[in-house]
């Protein structure tokens, strides 16, 4: 990684188009002067300082930072309380009145909630943790679907100091348990059900598995979604009803006064690399990340109408479906169900109709879009948009294009925004009123955010090598550890370059300065000595007409070192099996042409799907373990085991 022998790789990268920021977005921006950086580069400290004032506070802080590597605390002494920031600073405002949540399920109800009617569903939601005993510094599990219910008890958490830690509603009895059990959680709050593609995903009778061997939960509260809840067994002095329990309480309820330092949530990562580590986030430093990061990256105003179409259950959904625009008062959206049901024209469905201003996805979901063409969004009146953005793997150059076309049409700036659950916010990423964009680069750290490419040694490179992506200075977002386990802390992020944070990432940066992510490190190849990040093949291949998307790995080769193997996914109005020669020639000949002929695929192995975790990414790890013909490692994390067990078969086959 660290060597600069892959100059000669840059060509795909450095012919990309330049698309400077147009004149009309940058009149109306939130943040249009360029100085910011240089003046959060010289004075960080003060330049974070300067933006928390942005938020309200009960008591000023005395210090803003106390840094004893790894360890951080940011304002130091300083009281507030991030629900009342998200809603008590907008009531008895203008802004009360207005949407916070336009709420769509995914059999086609819906459901509006103004600020004044969030706050007081959360007040309530409060009064309830409170009535069942939760006290601050309690975990609370969320285990739900993509309902309003669930923004509201993450508030109801925080309005009272309870520590959230929500479980994505994909995951399996056995993985909530885990996390149940990892984090001693009092209580879990879930449904009876979920939308997912028609069909239901009951949640609660997984959650009666989970407790089988979960000894720490008390009290399970159940919102009434999906299914007939006389098919739901509620166990007597466990299991309440959410509509219940919230209709005994009253709808009054003080913020709590919590210190900057304060546990705001845990949050287990999507486990794409190995186990899951649940993050330990505080407030003051998490809620100051994220809502200035929201208003700058996104030019987020009241006016907007924000849709980021994560799921809650990830730090996308944390930081910018919840905490980052309700700071901001803006209006979300949150849609419950698959972005192909009833049609494959879904999500710009809901563009059409609510007005979307802000749009916010995963290069997967673009990938898809993709492959089911563009008849979907061409059908469907998408004006409204005015900003996109991308987040969760790097983009290919060529989805990039495809999502800046025809979904901005041209007309919306194109944020490639990097970030972890660890960093809390983003913090690689355009400005866009700033920012000349290239399609396929996240551009330059945020302002007070300060990120090197390193080698082996920790020395910085040259532009245009590669190496790994390091943060050299703590930022307020920071994860402050994995709970339970400050050793694991220390040894992941903070031993393989003393000084710096580590974060797993490969990374190069262009002539222009430009940051360009090459994923993770594990998922760089070495062929015959040359270092060549999958990401690049993969985006060669995407480039290609047919191709809508593709996962390249390195296999075993006696002689190079190692061989690069590709599988392909074509687009759906490609007609064409396995084994089709001339095809298979054509895709190898598209890399040789776009990066060189040591990036020449040695085998190409078409598939209807790639494995991804539960996220949306892609596993290559498993895909390594096909190409070289082992035993598939473990798969707990994966979306649909069903994808890869079916797809090392056909390879077998196939060979
Ligand atoms: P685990 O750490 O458990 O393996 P994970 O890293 O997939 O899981 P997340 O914290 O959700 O869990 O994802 C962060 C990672 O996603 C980053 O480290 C990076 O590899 C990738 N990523 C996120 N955004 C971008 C982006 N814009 N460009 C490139 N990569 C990105
Ligand atoms: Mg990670």
């Amino acid at each position: 990684m660290a060597k600069d022998n892959n100059k000669k790789f840059d060509g795909l990268f450095e012919d990309s188009k330049i698309l400077k920021p147009s004149a009309a977005f940058a009149k109306q921006a939130n943040i249009g002067d360029r100085k910011i950086y240089e003046k959060a580069f010289k004075d960080p400290e003060r330049f974070w300082a300067e933006q928390a004032k942005n938020l309200v506070w009960f008591k000023p802080w005395k210090k803003v930072l106390e840094w004893k590597e790894p360890f951080a605390e940011w304002f130091v002494g300083g009281k507030l309380n991030v629900s009342f920031n998200c809603l008590d600073r907008f009531i008895g405002t203008p802004t009360q009145n207005k949407a916070a949540i336009i709420w769509e399920g995914e059999p086609g109800d819906s459901q509006t909630l103004t600020y004044r009617q969030l706050y007081t569903e959360v007040c309530k939601c409060a009064n309830v943790l409170k009535k069942l005993g939760v006290k601050k510094g309690d975990r609370v599990i969320l285990y739900m679907p993509m309902i309003p219910e669930l923004p509201i008890a993450m508030l109801a958490c925080a309005r009272i100091g309870a520590v959230h830690s929500v479980v994505f509603g994909g995951f399996s009895s056995e993985a909530l348990r885990d996390r149940i059990n990892d984090a001693e959680a009092k209580v879990v709050m879930t449904a009876s059900g979920g939308f997912r593609r028609g069909s239901i995903i009951q949640l609660k009778k997984n959650v009666d598995a989970a407790l089988e061997e979960a000894p720490s939960v008390k009290s399970v509260v159940v919102v009434n979604r999906a299914m007939d809840p006389t098919h739901v067994p509620l166990q007597a002095g466990r299991d309440f009803w959410w509509h219940r329990l919230m209709s005994e309480v009253n709808a009054k309820c003080e913020a709590e006064v919590m210190d900057s330092e304060d546990m705001l949530f845990t949050l287990y990562t999507s486990g794409t690399t190995g186990k899951p580590k649940g993050i330990v986030h505080t407030s003051a430093g998490y809620l100051l990340g994220v809502n200035l990061t929201t208003r700058w990256i996104f030019d987020l105003k009241e006016s907007d109408i924000y849709w980021c179409s994560a799921d809650i259950g990830w730090v996308t959904g944390h930081s910018y479906i919840v905490y980052g625009p309700l700071s901001n008062g803006a209006t979300i959206v949150m849609y419950e169900g698959s972005p192909d049901f009833p049609e494959k024209d879904r999500f710009w469905r809901i563009i059409e109709k609510v007005g979307v201003t802000i749009f916010y996805t995963a290069p997967t979901a673009i990938r898809t879009f993709m492959k089911w063409g563009e008849q979907f969004p061409n059908q469907c009146d998408l004006t409204s948009l005015r900003l996109l953005g991308t987040v969760g793997e790097p983009i290919n150059p060529e989805a990039w294009m495809w999502y800046y076309k025809n979904i901005g049409r041209e007309k919306c700036p194109v944020v490639d925004t990097w970030w972890q659950t660890e960093t809390g916010m983003i913090l690689i990423s355009p400005l866009p009123a700033i920012t000349s964009l290239k399609p396929g680069s996240a551009t330059h750290p945020f302002p007070g955010i300060k990120a090197k490419i390193v080698d082996e040694s920790g020395k910085e490179v040259a532009s245009g090598s590669s190496g790994y992506l390091v943060l050299t200075t703590p930022w307020p977002s920071m994860l402050r550890g994995i709970y339970g386990d400050m050793k694991r802390y220390k040894n992941q992020y903070w031993s393989k370059f003393p000084g710096f944070y580590f974060t797993g990432d490969g990374a190069k940066k262009d002539k222009d300065g430009y940051f360009w992510l090459l994923g993770r490190i594990d998922d760089v190849m070495n062929v015959s000595g040359h270092r060549i990040s999958t990401m690049e093949v993969e985006s060669a291949l995407v480039d290609h007409p047919l191709v809508a998307e593709s996962a390249v790995v390195g296999k075993n080769h006696e002689i190079k070192g190692q061989a690069i193997s590709a599988f392909v996914t074509l687009k759906e109005s490609v007609k064409k099996g396995n084994g089709h020669v001339e095809l298979i020639e054509e895709l190898k000949a598209h890399v040789t042409k776009k990066i060189g002929s040591l990036a020449r695929p040695d085998d190409i192995f078409f598939t209807a799907e790639l494995p991804k975790t539960r996220s949306g990414k892609i596993m290559r790890r498993l895909l390594r373990d096909i190409a070289e013909g082992r035993a598939l490692g473990d798969t707990t994390t994966l979306a649909d085991a069903t994808v890869v067990a079916k797809l090392k078969d056909q390879y077998e086959e196939g060979e």
